[in-house]
């Protein structure tokens, strides 16, 4: 099989050739033909994320071990199956799971993967989708994408599952009542038109820069607010009517958080989600006194990606802007991603696929 590895941190990708794995026990072996570019492979590339105080987490201590392909929105083709992988056949097209755990904890058992302390997302501590083939642990992390466009339905495995498992945890809400986004890439739109399919109306969207702003308008928001100007905490409580009750954080930076925390009403809650890094002081009383509510969400579980498959079946989700380079030129993607050129998702193609 071919591979477009990390072989050094921050270094470009190198192309290399290296066994195709044989699936045993469980495990599918999956031939990919799309694969998202997502926020977090820019993190897996370079290699740490940032925490308060300077600190860094860094893969190295997370145990990642090099070479090792990126790529976690992952779509193909069934090619193999190891003797006890039930429920899927070769040839079946499949959207995969990529937030596997170790698999017989007591999380993985109730299929919360993603919260599993072992975890071994594929293309963040294991080999993913920027390759010709993903072996998969066992067919529960396969979803039958149906007539969706592939690389649509890829973009699910991680920018939708991780809104839509964001959103779950502010729901029920009346629809009037504002939903605050912070961000307006490919996650910020994905949450919008996730919002839009569950009838929501009030989406209020941040974001710096005027053109994802206009992109979010166009995909639903109600209103947006341009955070690259002064006093953005007055202007967001103008937007939404009163301070702010419900917060998605898709940036969650220093700035972000702290703009978001100024704003929020009594009973607020904010739904951490983005991993740009950096850190919040808070005032512990006002914590108890209004009964905020700061919470992390991380990606989704693989029931969130099965409703939400279904969601976008049902024909309710606006697909987010999708653009398909060739997998070979996965360094150029990645490159585009981090110099902010990006408006929706780029999805890498399977070069065969291209030439078919
Ligand atoms: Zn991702
Ligand atoms: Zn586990």
């Amino acid at each position: 099989m071919r591979a477009w590895a990390m072989t050094d941190y921050g270094k470009p990708l190198e192309e290399i050739e290296k066994p195709t794995p044989v699936p045993t026990g469980t495990e599918v072996l999956v031939e990919v033909s799309h694969c998202g570019v997502c926020h977090s492979d820019l993190h897996a590339w370079d290699g740490y994320y940032q925490l308060a105080g300077g600190r860094r987490l860094t893969s190295k201590e997370r145990g990642v071990q090099l070479p090792m392909a990126l790529g976690h929105e992952i779509v193909g083709r069934v090619v193999g199956m190891g003797p006890e992988a039930k429920g899927v056949s070769v040839g079946d097209r499949r959207i995969v799971y990529p937030w596997v755990g170790c698999g017989h904890c007591d999380r993985c058992r109730d299929e919360r993967d993603n919260m599993c302390l072992d975890i071994k997302p594929l293309g963040i501590r294991q080999d993913g989708g920027y390759g010709s083939h993903v072996v998969v642990p066992h067919p529960r992390h396969l979803v039958d994408p149906g007539d969706l466009d592939p690389a649509v339905a890829a973009t699910y495995a991680c920018s939708g599952i991780t809104v839509y498992s964001a959103i779950r945890k502010l729901m029920p809400l009346p629809p009037t009542k504002p939903i605050v986004l912070i961000g307006a890439g490919g996650l910020g739109l994905s949450a919008i038109s996730i919002l839009r399919a569950l009838d929501h109306e009030a989406i209020i969207v941040v974001d710096t820069d005027k053109r994802k702003l206009e992109a979010a308008k166009q995909a639903g928001a109600s209103a947006t607010v341009d955070a690259s100007e002064p006093e953005v905490t007055a202007r967001l409580i103008q937007a939404a009517g009163g301070p702010l009750e419900a917060v998605i954080d898709l940036v969650n930076s220093s700035a972000t958080a702290r703009f978001v925390y100024e704003g929020l009403s009594k009973g607020g809650t904010v739904v951490q989600v983005g991993l740009f890094g950096g850190e919040l002081t808070i005032d512990l009383p006002l914590m108890a006194m209004r009964e905020l509510a700061l919470r992390g969400s991380y990606v989704g579980t693989p029931k969130d990606l099965r409703e939400l498959v279904a969601l976008a079946q049902g024909k309710k989700l606006a697909s987010l802007p999708v653009t398909l380079m060739p997998q070979s030129s996965a360094n150029e993607a990645l490159q585009r991603l981090k110099d902010g050129q990006v408006v929706g998702r780029l999805v890498l193609r399977a070069d065969a696929v291209v030439q078919a």
